[in-house]
């Protein structure tokens, strides 16, 4: 404690984990020191969400004058790509969000160190050769993506995410290598920006762990803008050659290209942390918690993608936000997972929440399902976007929301109505009781509760 009595709380790693609990600790009375070698705001900010939808709303829009003719404009402009201004205004996006976050947390009295934490013992972190003694701390220094050894990645031709919005040209053919969510926002983004891609897909379709119906829309929208699909197709080596790439596939395929751009997934940045030498358990690298986020050394929370629970910024924040209330005393419900709402921001976009069809039928769970299209919807009608549908899950006996999927555009927004539903366990009909506004694409939602 602080000689006022005060606890003090040392969070390693300054992203949306480390963040939110910072914020929460402080505003709940805690002195909080926050440390972080990069930028505060995180590999969310700097790399991750933000980039990449910043990099989506260009490729939107480049779609959006592309598609002009579907809306009776001919002649709409031709789209001249400026990679060099592309990447300023991320860098500009990025800035001004670190700022805004570090004038925030200093404002609530939040230390912020600048440097690689590391723990001592049970009771201090060390930074750069000062030492924080804390009564609470948090590991919050997420993951990075995962470089297989069958790859040599030099950020020039074959690239992970962290090189993909800084690149000096577009890429004319880039090859991407790994069909899950991460994957399929990079096709949309630089198939939408010009690219001639093609997908190294390992199962039998994109997104494996979700609803094949699901992926049958986006992979739609991929031949339609001329993205080669290889299914069945697991990479094996990927090597720079004189002209740009060649993947070669477990089942003896070639796929040459001008950039590789890998996404198969991440590992925690654990690695001289000092965890394991005071007690922490881990387990492959990831940081063990219980439901309160605390690891098996009590007064040692981890929060976000170190846990490898759901890698998502906004669990990683809810978590944080949790922590700050846990160790200040206050009453914390524990975050339940099968509650979170996420996004691909593809085009169409995919929202689900809750429950998915996919998983109700491996667990044998009985369950309701009512599903409309976009297509009988006047406003999707009228904006051009028919492509998707609407579906909710709800428990056939008492009627209460499980979960739902949209898929669609604006379906990252569109999902807050059922995410509401599950989280106060709504029944459909206060969803088919209400009122939307017409024409909306908001009433495909309550139509699919009915
Ligand atoms: C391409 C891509 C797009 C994504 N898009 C989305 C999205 O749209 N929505 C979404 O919800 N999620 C998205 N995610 C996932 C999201 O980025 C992560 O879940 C989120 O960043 C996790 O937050 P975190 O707080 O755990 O860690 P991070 O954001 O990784 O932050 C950890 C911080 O800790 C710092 N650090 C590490 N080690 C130390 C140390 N020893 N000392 C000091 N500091 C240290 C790092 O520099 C970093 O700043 C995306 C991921 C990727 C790869």
């Amino acid at each position: 404690m602080t000689e006022d009595g005060r606890l003090r709380f040392v969070i390693v790693g300054g992203g949306p984990a480390g963040h939110a609990a910072a914020t929460a600790a402080a505003t709940l009375g805690a002195r909080v020191t926050l440390v972080e070698d990069a930028v505060v705001g995180g590999a969310a900010h700097l790399w991750d969400c933000i980039p990449s939808k910043a990099m989506v709303a260009s490729s939107l829009r480049i779609s959006a004058i592309r598609n002009a003719a579907r809306l009776g404009l001919s002649d709409a402009g031709h789209v001249n790509l400026d990679m060099t201004r592309l990447g300023e205004r991320l860098d500009h996006i990025t800035g001004t969000l670190a700022t805004g976050f570090v004038d925030m947390l200093e404002s609530q009295g939040v230390e912020i160190v600048h440097g690689r934490g590391r723990f001592v013992d049970a009771t201090t972190v060390e930074v750069g050769g000062s030492r924080y003694p804390f009564d609470a701390a948090l590991v919050s220094t997420g993951s990075r993506p995962w470089v297989p050894e069958w790859a040599a990645v030099d950020g020039q031709r074959i690239l992970t995410t962290r090189h993909a919005y800084h690149l000096a040209e577009l890429p004319e053919h880039l090859v991407v290598i790994g069909s899950g969510v991460t994957g399929v926002e990079m096709v949309h983004i630089f198939s939408s920006l010009g690219s001639y891609v093609t997908l190294l897909v390992s199962r039998q379709h994109v997104l494996p762990h979700r609803d094949a119906e699901v992926a049958a829309v986006l992979e739609e929208d991929f031949l339609e803008r001329g993205v080669q699909l290889l299914k069945g197709s697991r990479a094996a080596a990927v090597r720079v050659t004189a002209t740009g790439v060649v993947v070669d596939t477990e089942d003896g395929r070639t796929v040459s290209g001008s950039h590789a751009l890998l996404a198969v997934g991440s590992v925690p940045n654990t690695e001289d942390l000092g965890l394991e030498a005071i007690g922490v358990t881990m387990r492959n690298g990831f940081v063990e918690v219980d439901e309160w986020q605390r690891t098996s050394v009590p007064h040692i929370y981890a929060a976000g993608d170190v846990t490898g629970q759901m890698p998502l910024s906004s669990v990683a924040s809810m978590q944080g936000r949790k922590i700050g209330r846990h160790i200040t005393g206050h009453e914390m419900v524990p975050l339940d997972l099968n509650r979170v709402s996420q996004a691909i921001f593809t085009e169409p976009e995919i929202a689900s929440v809750g429950l998915e069809e996919v998983d109700a039928a491996a667990a044998g769970r009985k369950v309701r399902i009512t599903k409309v299209p976009f297509a009988a919807n006047p406003r999707a009608l009228i904006q051009a976007n028919p492509r998707g549908f609407a579906k909710v899950i709800s428990d056939p006996a008492t009627r209460v929301v499980l979960g739902g999927t949209v898929v669609g555009h604006h379906a990252s927004e569109l999902i807050a109505t059922i995410a509401l539903a599950v989280q106060a366990r709504l029944r459909v009909d206060v969803l088919v009781e209400t009122l939307m506004v017409h024409p909306s694409l908001m009433e495909s939602i309550v139509e699919a509760a009915e």
